[in-house]
């Protein structure tokens, strides 16, 4: 090669300035492989004194280890790093407990924000006059509450759950029953429409019927009991305080 360029004059120039294009063009390729790859970076090293075809050939080595590399370089901050800072990105590795508390503090904060901004955990059964508390009353236990207001005032569910009964029932007129998921159960009874049937899922707060006074009753209002978990019904509106609501 060497004495056929020193004969050929025209071929000479044209040789140099391809073997020089194609040098310049290498040792950039050859920077981004040394930091990202020692052994690349190596090879280059060994082809750059070497002859014009096989720099090309080498370029296209080391292309194509660049494209495998292609994942680690994101890490280590860039082709043109020297390869003691690429060191030095991996440092906060070291911190990894923290960083992981530093999320899971992060995380709990939205998941407390997401609940914030969904519905009442608990929500009142109904809006109205109360007109009658839990206890004795004409000669027997009234075992809930009244909230009296017009025909088709909302009824809500007061918590999650799933609807066990909804329909007609001795006294109630109708009723509502709902199993929450802490396994306590809300009555609702003397609706004049159910919106809701049996196997249903609620959320609190939901519309489940519309008030009436179906059944053993002298006007329209929401009969409202709560039986907490394996237990018979306990006056509601202390249970509703405890929740941070106040009925009466
Ligand atoms: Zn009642």
């Amino acid at each position: 090669m060497q004495e056929q360029t020193q004969r050929v004059g025209k071929h000479r120039k044209h040789t140099t300035s391809q073997s020089a294009k194609g040098r310049v063009a290498f040792v950039a390729v050859a920077t981004g492989a040394v930091s990202t790859a020692g052994a690349g970076g190596a090879a280059v090293a060994q082809t750059q004194a070497q002859p014009q075809s096989a720099v090309t050939e080498a370029a296209v080595e080391v292309d194509y280890q660049l494209t495998n590399n292609g994942v680690e370089s994101e890490y280590v901050g860039g082709s043109s790093a020297p390869q003691i800072l690429a060191i030095a990105e991996f440092k906060p590795v070291v911190n990894l407990g923290e960083q992981i508390a530093k999320t899971i503090e992060y995380n709990a904060e939205r998941v407390q924000a997401d609940l914030d901004n969904r519905g009442p955990s608990v929500a009142k059964p109904a809006e109205g006059a109360f007109t009658s508390g839990y206890g004795p009353r004409w000669g027997t236990i009234h075992q809930g509450i009244d909230i009296a207001n017009a025909v088709g005032t909302p009824i809500l569910a007061v918590m999650d759950g799933t609807v066990i009964d909804s329909g007609p029932a001795s006294g109630y007129g109708n009723w509502i029953r709902i199993q929450h998921t802490d396994g306590s159960i809300s009555v609702y009874g003397h609706m004049e429409t159910l919106d809701v049937a049996v196997g249903q899922t609620v959320r609190a707060g939901e519309k489940i019927a519309g008030m009436g006074s179906r059944g053993f009753s002298t006007g329209s209002h929401l009969h409202f009991e709560i039986h907490p978990a394996g237990m018979g019904p306990v006056d509601p509106l202390p249970w509703f305080a405890e929740r941070g609501i106040i009925i009466a």
